[in-house]
């Protein structure tokens, strides 16, 4: 075995419930993403995600079927039917008309993880206006530039997080108004803004869903890239049957599941596998609005009876460190089925989880551009651990070389691309074609992660092809880092780059060099850090901040983030013939 640790073999009698694939290989040879949309409901062939999440089981046989079950930070627990959920989100459809919110309109979302936000993206998604969740613990950089980028219309965020949007609101010229969920804080808004409570009020409960086809725009989620500004990927409608599928064959949704999904709707996992997937497979769902604590955690696995759990690499590391007996220490029978996505999983982290669990820990491999889960290990397939597992029937991913042909050889290294076609890739990076069309390649999406296909068609992750930092599962761009840093007045040149980290894969490293009149102190240090955590935030500010006298840099003047990193990482250079002269 590749990593040092045996497949771990699949008996069917083994599992706790009867997988929803049997025989993968069947599956992938009688594929047809036709019938997966037969499944759905679509009508005169319109498709419309809260449709298909929400009103079509409230107007069936799941009307009083549990859809959500909140547990507040505090312990508080609140219970929604997809009935109340339908009804929830037609108030919100009608108060964000009133609010002036059509069709095709950008609205932000700026909230933790609380009821509204969930009525408010699938509030939107009726109206046919495009949600783009953003991550609540972004500072006002981040929140200003794709807001921008996107011309929003309209935020929709909570008192307690309203002050990072002032401090922005001037630099944005798209934006006509700011709802504020005033409903579980009562702290006074600003009379510009519009309160929720108000804006709901007296709003019917019955609303006509806007009719949207498959190629209407439904979602965004912003990704990083090395070079520019953060790119919004735009989904269509159409991502649901992406959703729905693998709901179904990959996460295995039967109809008693308890579903819980620890990713936060400001990065995708959050809306594709924490809203989108379990409520078209018609799932009772989890959400917490708290944050990591190992106790907390098994607490609410435990609480909740929770059968299904998809997480990260990070959280798992961090439940490791803590110790499997911890884990032993709470009931979680009630536990089926584990995944993880997001960076990758090392062997250990699988096998650990037979330990802490008497489950291993499945681990698939998708991002942001492919809307939803497109390599993955199956309940029913032997796991080797490292590995990302296999295609999801109906998708095409291959290793290519740097011409774009596909290499047949097993285990040799190359860029890994999807077949375009699937039914939830993204549709464009938002007033930006120009670098959507710049990863698309001899007919494949360029994924820009390298990875190895074995003989039997696994694929093993290898690393990025860029310079995009991943830390804890969220990509971070270093130039949007770098941005932030040069606006600090000490700071003459910054490079950023991704160093190696036992619990976050990588956490973010930069180096600078500093303007006349400054000299390196440790009080500088912590200005120039206190000031990129509240420009950027604690998820994207640097862990780490280096002085250094020059920064290498190409003759064109493009800093060189990968010898910055073999430095630091005490690695050959490699090729430096580009290396400006000092
Ligand atoms: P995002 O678009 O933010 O969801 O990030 C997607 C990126 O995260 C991928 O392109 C990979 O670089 C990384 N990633 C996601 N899942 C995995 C995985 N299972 N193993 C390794 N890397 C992963």
């Amino acid at each position: 075995m590749v990593t040092g640790y045996d497949e771990i073999g699949k008996n069917i009698a083994d599992l706790k419930a009867s997988p929803n694939i049997n025989d993968y290989k069947s599956e992938v040879a009688s594929w047809s993403w036709e019938n997966i949309w037969n499944e759905l409901d679509t009508p005169n062939g319109l498709i419309n995600q809260a449709h298909e999440c929400i009103d079509r089981h409230a107007d069936g046989d799941r009307a009083q079927k549990l859809a959500m079950i909140w547990n507040s930070s505090n312990g508080i627990v609140e219970e929604y039917t997809f009935a109340d959920l339908k009804k929830e989100t037609n108030i919100v459809a009608n108060a964000f008309r009133k609010a002036g919110i059509n069709k095709g309109d950008r609205v932000f979302f700026l909230s933790d993880r609380i009821p509204e936000l969930y009525f408010g993206v699938f509030g939107t998604l009726k109206l046919g206006a495009i949600a783009a969740p953003l991550f609540s613990a972004f500072g006002p950089e981040p929140i200003k530039e794709r807001v921008q980028r996107a011309d929003g219309k309209v935020i929709v965020t909570t008192p307690k997080l309203l002050a990072k949007v002032n401090e922005i609101r001037s630099e944005l010229p798209s934006l006509e108004s700011v709802i504020v969920i005033d409903t579980r804080d009562d702290e006074p808004i600003a009379d510009e803004d519009l309160a929720w409570s108000e804006l709901c009020e007296g709003m019917s409960e019955n609303f006509t869903i806007e009719s949207t086809g498959a190629e209407d725009w439904s979602i965004m989620h912003f990704t990083s890239g090395t070079t520019g500004l953060p790119k919004g990927a735009a989904h269509v409608h159409n991502t649901v049957v992406s959703h729905y599928a693998t709901g179904k064959y990959v996460l295995d949704f039967q109809e008693d599941d308890i579903y819980w999904c620890t990713a936060d709707p400001g990065w995708v996992t959050g809306t594709s596998y924490g809203m989108f997937a379990p409520w078209s497979n018609g799932v009772t769902q989890v959400i917490d609005e708290g944050g990591f604590g190992a106790n907390r955690w098994y607490e609410i696995i435990q609480k909740f009876n929770v059968t299904v759990w998809y997480t990260a690499p990070t959280a798992i590391r961090l439940l490791m460190k803590a110790g499997a007996e911890r884990a032993r220490r709470y009931d979680l029978s009630t536990l089926r089925y584990v995944m993880s996505v997001g960076e990758p999983l090392n062997p250990e982290g699988v096998v650990w989880g037979l330990e802490a669990f008497d489950l291993p820990i499945h681990d698939n491999w998708w991002q942001t551009e492919t809307g939803a889960i497109m390599i993955a290990n199956y309940p029913i397939l032997p796991i080797r651990p490292g590995s990302m597992g296999k295609p999801f029937p109906g998708v095409y991913p291959a290793i290519i070389d740097d011409e774009g042909t596909e290499i047949e050889e097993p285990m040799v290294e190359g860029q890994l691309a999807v077949r375009p076609g699937w039914p939830s890739m993204f549709r464009t990076y938002w007033n930006d074609q120009e670098r959507y069309d710049s990863r698309f390649k001899n007919g494949w999406y360029l994924t820009g992660d390298k990875a190895k296909k074995d003989a039997d068609g696994y694929f093993w992750f290898v690393g990025r092809d860029d310079d995009v930092i991943n830390t804890a599962g969220h990509l971070v761009s270093p130039f949007e880092v770098e941005s932030a840093l040069i606006e600090h007045q000490a700071v003459a040149e910054a490079g950023v780059i991704g160093k190696p980290d036992d619990l976050a894969m990588e956490v973010v490293k930069a180096f600078i060099t500093l303007n006349e009149n400054f000299d390196e102190s440790p009080e500088l240090l912590r200005d120039i850090n206190n000031h990129c955590r509240t420009r950027l935030g604690p998820a994207v500010a640097p862990r780490d901040i280096e002085v250094i006298e020059i920064l290498p840099k190409t003759r064109s003047g493009k800093i060189m983030r990968r010898l910055l990193k073999a430095r630091e990482l005490g690695l050959p250079e490699g090729d430096t013939s580009t290396l400006e002269d000092d």
